[in-house]
């Protein structure tokens, strides 16, 4: 039995249920529009955000509009009120993998829930073509039960042999059209990003294709240099994965992939703030090279939240020491175990990144990835902002060290 079993039931409960209206005052808003002390949210039981503000009149209005008593309000007692986190790189939570089937999302996306991790796109690793397109029909299913998932992120088979990662060699390929159509269709619309070495045969092709399919490709996992990367961005990929992780370094020489994005305002810049993938100084470095356009992402693997031992990525055999994930096999770094709670509370308290930065590239940079800023088929209203209009998604944090104590996704109480 899974220690978190009771966990995992009731947040999968709320998630599948209906939303009511939310009241919170007295709260310090951090988002990326900057601080507001003394400030209230109001949400409807439609899940979206009917009002913010500061006055206490307009306070009690709102509450009557939601049919809620402003004196029954939620008092945040000067806590932080954040957007719900949105993570769009990571594989599971909790002992689960997004790829264990309809269960195993219930209980690594209820790991990933409850530290605050509203939304989340589903990263799926390297398999077999067949098991990935069963894979990528179980997210589809599910994003019709519940409003947190967002989608799939596939992290292969199109990956550099050279720059595999943790991905299982055997199944790497190049992305010839028939194989990107198969994923396409199994798809039904629910890949939001696709991992392309782009100097692969086909990689160009693949990327506009996908791109014109209404998919962010993402380059990564590759031996592109400069040209090969600005290639791949002039095409329309629109992400890059993992930044420092899995590619060409920044040499003065020889650039690599890291300004090709930088250069390009369509791209979004994924970071993993954990210390380990990305020491410090270069996560400080990294994090200043483009404004607005960096998102924090986890990578976080089925160990995450979990005690140190053994693990699987796919079929690959993981063990976890000190919290770091590695292949048994050659030592390689396979995912991590951290969640978007931890890196905003990382960049904020040992890194010197502002509060409202550190926040931005948890929720709202994000969201921007795919056009969920604004609004959209996938979440309805547009996530990411504490904001009139926006998704009734917040996180109530522990001023002192950033801890999320109280999560609600869309109107839906999940902690
Ligand atoms: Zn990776
Ligand atoms: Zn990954």
């Amino acid at each position: 039995m899974n220690v978190h079993e009771q966990d995992v039931a009731r947040v999968t409960a709320a998630l599948e249920g209906a939303a009511r209206p939310v009241a919170i005052g007295n709260a310090r808003v951090i988002d990326a529009d900057g601080m507001r002390d003394d400030s209230w949210v109001v949400s409807s039981g439609q899940g979206v955000i009917v009002a913010t503000g500061t006055g206490q009149r307009e306070f009690a209005q709102a509450c009557d509009q939601v049919g809620l008593d402003a004196r029954e309000a939620i008092d945040a007692r000067g806590r932080i009120l954040t957007p719900g986190y949105v993570d769009i790189h990571a594989h599971g939570a909790w002992g689960a993998s997004f790829d264990d089937g309809a269960d195993g999302i219930d209980v690594a996306r209820a790991g990933h829930a409850v530290h605050g991790t509203t939304r989340q796109v589903l990263s799926l690793i390297t398999n077999p073509l067949d098991v990935m397109c069963a894979n990528i029909r179980t997210v589809r299913a599910k994003m019709d039960e519940r409003p947190d998932i967002l989608g799939c992120h596939l992290e292969g088979p199109f990956l550099a042999v050279g720059r595999k990662g943790a991905h299982d060699p055997e199944c790497l390929t190049n992305p010839e059209p028939h194989i990107v159509e198969a994923m396409l269709e199994a798809a039904d619309g629910c890949i939001r990003q696709v991992t392309i070495a782009p100097e692969l045969p086909h990689g160009i092709e693949a990327i506009r294709t996908l791109a014109a399919a209404g998919v962010v490709p993402a380059v990564g996992h590759c031996d592109a240099d400069y040209g090969m990367a600005k290639a791949g961005f002039d095409a329309g990929a629109g992400i890059l994965t993992h930044m420092f992780n899995a590619m060409n370094g920044l040499h003065h020489r020889e650039p690599g992939p890291i300004p090709a994005a930088v250069e390009n305002p369509h791209v979004t810049i994924e970071l993993i703030n954990d210390g380990f993938h990305v020491q410090d100084p270069m996560v400080r470095l990294g994090f200043g090279f483009a404004p607005h356009r960096t998102a924090f992402v986890t990578d976080a693997m089925a160990a995450t939240g979990c005690p140190d031992g053994a693990y699987k990525l796919g079929a690959l055999d993981v063990n976890v020491v000190d919290g770091h994930a590695r292949l048994v096999s050659n030592g390689a770094i396979a995912g991590s175990t951290l969640l978007l709670e931890v890196a905003v509370a990382r960049a904020v308290n040992e890194l010197g990144i502002s509060p409202v930065a550190a926040v931005e590239a948890a929720t709202l940079t994000a969201a921007r990835a795919f056009g969920f800023d604004k609004p959209n088929a996938v979440t309805g209203a547009p996530i990411g902002l504490i904001a009139k209009g926006f998704a009734a998604d917040f996180n109530l944090i522990d001023p002192a060290d950033w801890t999320v104590e109280h999560v609600w996704c869309a109107g839906r109480a999940l902690k």
